[in-house]
């Protein structure tokens, strides 16, 4: 008899932005599934078995997942913020996909959560209120010369952008050349956030301008705003600016 496997998002951080859904099934879940930091986010329970792994080896995870929910387990498989999200759900269907034909009656549920570029965005105000666009800036899973043809084309289209994975020691360089890159479509006053590590302890916001930015406020805890021509600044005495972009764009 097969068992489950549940795909969960666990928010950007903070247990309040971990859904309802997700902590109920974290807490049905005979075997937990993620990479280490995330794990070390879920309360620790008896009776379950934790499978920590690095980060890079989504697919060999999935795999594992799928093994053990076939052999009648009840898997949890974690991501930080919603799962679908440059995160593990593809890698499991990627894994169903090519995997044996027994994987395609699993019981297969994924539960949504709050990404990072939600729960910065709320921190700033609207910044996402109209059209708008979320890109990876790592080059593990795909050519740099792609990022950089897709960075240009949202900027040019309008599109609010969110930069995830903006920086790692792996790649130090890449999000200083995305904000050279969108600075030869973008105007210099164009409203650029740094959010570090949301609804965190250590959580940090910088809101700057293009022109202004640099690549040195981001690291592998950032996400990283560009907003539009419309996007606008409410100035507050003594505290940090609203940000939102209006609903609706000049014709
Ligand atoms: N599935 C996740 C994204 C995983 S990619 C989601 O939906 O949020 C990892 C990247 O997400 C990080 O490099 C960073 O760019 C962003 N990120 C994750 N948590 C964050 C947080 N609390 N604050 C800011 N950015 C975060």
């Amino acid at each position: 008899m097969s068992g489950t496997i549940t795909i969960i998002g666990l928010g950007p951080g903070s247990s309040g932005l971990c859904t309802p859904d997700a902590t109920a099934a974290l807490e049905a879940a005979s075997d937990l599934i993620g990479y280490a930091p995330y794990l070390d986010r879920v309360p620790e329970r008896p009776h379950q078995t934790r499978h920590p792994s690095d980060n890079r080896v989504e697919l060999d995870r999935a795999r594992h997942a799928l093994h053990l929910t076939e052999a009648g387990h009840h898997v949890a498989v974690v991501s930080s913020g919603d799962a679908g999200v440059f995160a593990m759900a593809s890698a499991i269907f990627e894994a169903i996909e090519h995997g044996p034909a027994s994987w395609r009656s699993l019981d297969v549920t994924v539960i949504p959560g709050i990404s990072a570029m939600f729960a910065a965005a709320a921190r700033l105000g609207a910044p996402l209120g109209h059209d708008f666009c979320a890109i990876s800036l790592s080059d593990n899973l795909k050519p740099w010369p792609l990022v950089r043809r897709r960075l240009h084309l949202a900027a040019d289209a309008g599109f609010v952008i969110a930069l995830y994975n903006t920086r790692s020691q792996a790649r130090p360089h890449h999000l200083a050349e995305a904000l050279t890159l969108l600075a030869e479509t973008l105007p210099p006053d164009t409203p650029v956030v740094f959010a570090t590590a949301i609804s965190r302890p250590d959580e940090q916001i910088e809101i700057t301008t293009l022109a202004e930015s640099r690549a040195e406020s981001a690291d592998m805890r950032t996400l990283v705003l560009i907003g539009t021509a419309q996007t606008r600044l409410i100035d507050r005495p003594g505290q940090a600016p609203w940000l939102y972009t209006p609903r609706s764009v000049p014709a």
